[in-house]
C-alpha cells in the first residue's frame, strides 16, 4: 500500500518548493513519491472544455463549476497507485468566501493518511506573492493572508475528523528552505 500525502498552503508559501526540496533528500535514500499537482488535473479538464485559459482564473468561475472540475480531479487522483505527494489547497479563496479545497466527497476518494499545512509569517507571503511574475496572485494584505492561514488550519481539523489522517505543519521561513523539506520528507519517511 502506497501512502497518500496531501500538501496544502496559501498562494505563495512555497510548497512546490517545499516539496521539491523534500522529494531530493528521499530519492538520495531510495524513497520514491509520485508527485502530483490537484490544480493542474482540475486546469487540465478546463482547457479541455474551454472553460479556461490560465489556471488563476479557475478560483472565480461560478461555484458549481469549481466543484465539478474538483470532483473529477479528485476521481482521477484517487485512481493513482503507490506513494503519492498531491500539492493542494486546504480552502480555496473564491469571490464569494472560502470554498473547501477538500469536501467530504473527494477526501472520501482519496483518504489521506497526512495532510501537510505549509506556513510563514503573513508578510513573508505577501513579499513572495508581490515578487512572482509567473502568476496572477491574488493582491491582498498580510492580514487577510493571516485570515486564510487561520481558516486553513480550522478547515484541516476537520479533515482530519473526517479521516482519521493526521495534519502536520511545516514552516516555510525565508532563508530556511533546507529546514522545512527536512520536515516534510521526515513525515514522508
Ligand atoms: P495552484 O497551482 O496550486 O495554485 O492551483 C491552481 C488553482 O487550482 C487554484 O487557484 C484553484 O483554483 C485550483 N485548485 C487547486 N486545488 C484545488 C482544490 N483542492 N479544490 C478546488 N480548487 C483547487
Ligand atoms: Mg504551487
Amino acid at each position: 500500500m502506497g501512502k497518500k500525502v496531501i500538501i496544502t498552503g496559501v498562494p505563495g508559501v512555497g510548497k512546490t518548493t517545499v516539496v521539491n526540496e523534500a522529494l531530493k533528500k528521499l530519492k538520495e535514500e531510495g524513497i520514491e513519491y509520485q508527485s502530483i499537482n490537484f490544480g493542474t488535473f482540475m486546469f487540465d479538464i478546463a482547457v479541455q472544455e474551454n472553460i479556461v485559459t490560465d489556471r488563476d482564473q479557475m478560483r472565480s468561475l461560478d461555484r458549481a463549476v469549481q466543484k465539478k472540475l474538483q470532483q473529477r480531479a479528485g476521481q482521477a487522483i484517487a485512481r493513482i497507485k503507490g506513494n503519492v505527494l498531491i500539492d493542494t489547497h486546504a480552502s480555496v479563496k473564491t469571490p464569494k468566501g472560502y470554498m473547501a479545497g477538500l469536501p467530504e466527497w473527494v477526501l472520501r476518494e482519496i483518504m489521506p493518511d497526512i495532510i501537510v499545512l505549509v506556513e510563514t509569517d503573513d508578510d513573508q507571503i505577501l513579499m513572495r506573492r508581490m515578487t512572482d511574475e509567473s502568476r496572477s496572485r491574488d493582491k491582498e494584505g498580510a492580514k487577510a493572508i493571516a485570515e486564510h492561514q487561520q481558516f486553513n488550519r480550522s478547515i484541516a481539523a476537520a479533515y482530519a475528523m473526517l479521516t482519521g489522517c493526521t495534519i502536520k505543519i511545516v514552516t516555510n521561513a525565508d532563508f530556511l528552505l533546507d529546514r522545512a523539506g527536512q520536515d516534510l520528507a521526515d513525515v514522508l519517511r
